[in-house]
């Protein structure tokens, strides 16, 4: 894997009206802000840009919607036949290489590669769109996750959400520069949530790899020691990978915590602000190319 790349000063936020919204919303603050931005921030938030969904944080709350039953997976037809176990991880990884996106879940879904295969409900592939610029990358599905088939659906998807609303991106987005790709180092759920087994991660980064392949994203966030640590072939610890751009393939990659570590340990939002507005200033440092 790459070098690591010589750490960058964080540039301070700019405070917008928005943006203030957003920190409020994160549970940060107080912020020092001129009056005027102030004032702006109270009062109702304009339409949402095209392709980005209404602001949640100053939304009326909509009733929770009944959970909707967990849909009955697919019957996994992959395309092409995935190679027997006989055939060796040689073979397997070339397939998984080829993959294109209309052909992940049916793949996904097979897959026996693990043991993960045999307790899982559903393999979870990822969510948001494949012309995004941005790919976040979090851990491993959860109990939600792993009923529902979309990445972070349960309590850190919400504080996932409000993280990205904070720097202007919405999953539910279309266009490149709001949208996100949301996918995991694992795309099934270890039980009872423990911690990814290091052949659980070896067998399921082929996934993780043609995904970035296909995506040519312009920016990885990597949240959590697995998504850090998987992408960059290091074992630091997140306080030390945060605060550098590092890259993979040669994209910039941006770490930060993982939100439900945040959700255990809220002091650290602030931190996580830096991390995120260090990744929006590394996004409009770096040329676009698409
Ligand atoms: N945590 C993750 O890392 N991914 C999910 O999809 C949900 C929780």
């Amino acid at each position: 894997m790459p070098a690591d790349s010589p750490t960058r000063p964080h540039a301070p936020p700019r405070l917008t009206a928005q943006t203030v919204r957003w920190v409020h919303a994160l549970g940060l603050g107080p912020l020092y802000v001129r009056r005027s931005v102030v004032q702006q921030a109270q009062t109702p938030a304009p339409p949402p840009a095209p392709g980005v969904a209404a602001d949640p944080a100053v939304a009326a709350p909509a009733p929770a919607p009944a959970p909707a039953p967990a849909p009955a997976p697919a019957p996994a037809t992959p395309r092409r036949a995935a190679p027997s176990a006989a055939e060796g991880p040689d073979a397997r990884a070339a397939f998984i290489a080829r993959l294109q996106w209309d052909e992940f879940d049916a793949a996904a879904q097979a897959c026996r590669a693990c043991k993960l295969g045999s307790t899982r409900q559903q393999a979870v592939v990822g969510c948001g769109s494949t012309r995004a610029q941005w790919m976040i990358v979090g851990e491993a599905p959860g109990a939600e996750e792993d009923r529902q088939g979309q990445p972070f659906v349960g309590a850190a998807g919400q504080l996932l959400d409000a993280m990205l609303h904070a720097i202007g991106l919405d999953r539910a987005a279309q266009d490149p520069q709001h949208a996100v790709y949301i996918a995991n180092v694992l795309k099934c759920r270890p039980p009872g949530n423990r911690n990814p087994a290091p052949d659980e991660v070896a067998q399921c980064l082929p996934f993780l790899q043609r995904q970035i392949a296909l995506l040519q994203p312009r920016l990885i966030l990597a949240l959590g020691r697995f998504a850090a640590q998987s992408l960059l072939g290091s074992n630091a610890p997140i306080s030390q990978l945060r605060g550098q751009v590092h890259h993979y393939a040669g994209i910039p990659v941006v770490v930060s915590y993982h939100p439900a570590y945040l959700l255990r340990n809220p002091v650290d939002k602030a931190r996580v602000w830096r991390d995120l507005c260090f990744a929006r200033n590394t996004v409009e440092s770096f040329p676009e190319t698409r």
